[in-house]
């Protein structure tokens, strides 16, 4: 029996504070990976707290798994050619897309328009934004993923990490991070990255879950249905956990000014007949009520976040 190791996490990824409070249990069922990566199914059964930081109020694991690249090794997944076309053609993300390129374009101005999707997955927001006039790359990890946003959209999608070198500094006028950093541990690193690939003036833009609400939405869940077990990080998919000033002090932390950190578009979801056009009602008329009612970011109507900061035109308005 292998036995699965922790590495403890002692400080806050955003802030270095260290009075980190448990707030959920999360476990690891890892089982599908039995005969692919016995190494990563051995963490099948294992429990963590996920600890909210008592000064900014991020969120993280209180330990990481010691095993050599568990995240890349978890997302290592053989998805179906007909799941990676379905997740290209599906429009539920679409109006979080398209409020994303919107905002990017005013903040830019009309003569500025390269821009590096980093998370790209099958390719359909490097899709539009080409649509909407940008020179669009995108980075996408999993190789099925990469390869097929490329073939599909004509663009140049890359299969590295944000990290490797091979991807120029200096270059993107807009870099757009969506549901992607809640998935990568010690964010701040990855939003430094970000920033040193933009342009001078450029902007970031960063769209994640908002953490307390959706640790609240599951917890309500679990008391309202039976046998629901309340679940934000189990199998640390969802690994940092961020909340509207956390994220700002992230992307501060990271270099970026003019930090806006505001309630994201929700997710309409396909669903059909009555129960879909209702779900999407009132996922609609919650994110407007986040947004107009006063002080509604710092409420549980508020389910995601859309954040924005620029890269600094030169070093001394820093
Ligand atoms: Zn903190």
């Amino acid at each position: 029996m292998m036995t699965a190791a922790f590495d403890p996490v002692r400080a806050c990824w955003i802030c270095d504070g260290t009075t980190l409070l448990p707030v959920h249990e999360l476990i690891f069922e890892l089982s599908a990976y039995g005969v692919q990566d016995a190494e990563l199914a051995s963490y099948t059964g294992s429990r963590l707290a996920l600890c909210r930081c008592v000064r900014c109020g991020f969120a993280q694991p209180a330990a990481l798994p010691a095993l050599p690249r568990y995240f890349d090794r978890m997302y290592d997944q053989r998805w179906s050619d007909d799941w990676i076309r379905s997740e290209f053609e599906a429009d539920y993300k679409d109006e979080i897309f398209a409020e994303i390129l919107g905002s990017l374009a005013r903040r830019l101005g009309p003569a500025r328009r390269r821009l590096l999707d980093v998370g790209a997955h099958a390719g359909r927001s490097v899709s539009l934004a080409r649509a909407a006039g940008w020179t669009a790359e995108g980075l996408e990890l999993n190789p099925k993923t990469a390869a097929y946003a490329a073939q599909r959209t004509g663009a140049t999608i890359r299969q590295l990490n944000v990290h490797d070198t091979r991807v120029g500094d200096g270059v993107y006028d807009a870099i757009t991070l969506t549901d992607v950093l809640e998935h990568i541990p010690d964010p701040v690193r990855v939003l430094t990255r970000a920033a040193s690939l933009l342009a001078p003036a450029g902007w970031v833009s960063v769209k994640v879950p908002c953490g307390p609400s959706q640790l609240l939405k599951e917890t309500w869940r679990g008391r309202l249905l039976s046998r629901y077990r309340p679940t934000v990080a189990d199998n640390l998919v969802h690994v940092s956990h961020f909340s509207p000033a956390s994220l700002r002090r992230a992307l501060e932390r990271a270099g970026f000014v003019d930090v806006a950190v505001g309630p994201g578009a929700p997710e309409l979801p396909a669903t059909p007949g009555l129960r879909g056009t209702l779900s999407r009602a009132s996922r609609r008329a919650i994110h407007y009520a986040a947004r107009v009612l006063p002080g509604g970011l710092h409420t549980p109507l508020t389910l995601n976040l859309q954040a924005y900061g620029r890269r600094p035109a030169a070093e001394r308005e820093r």
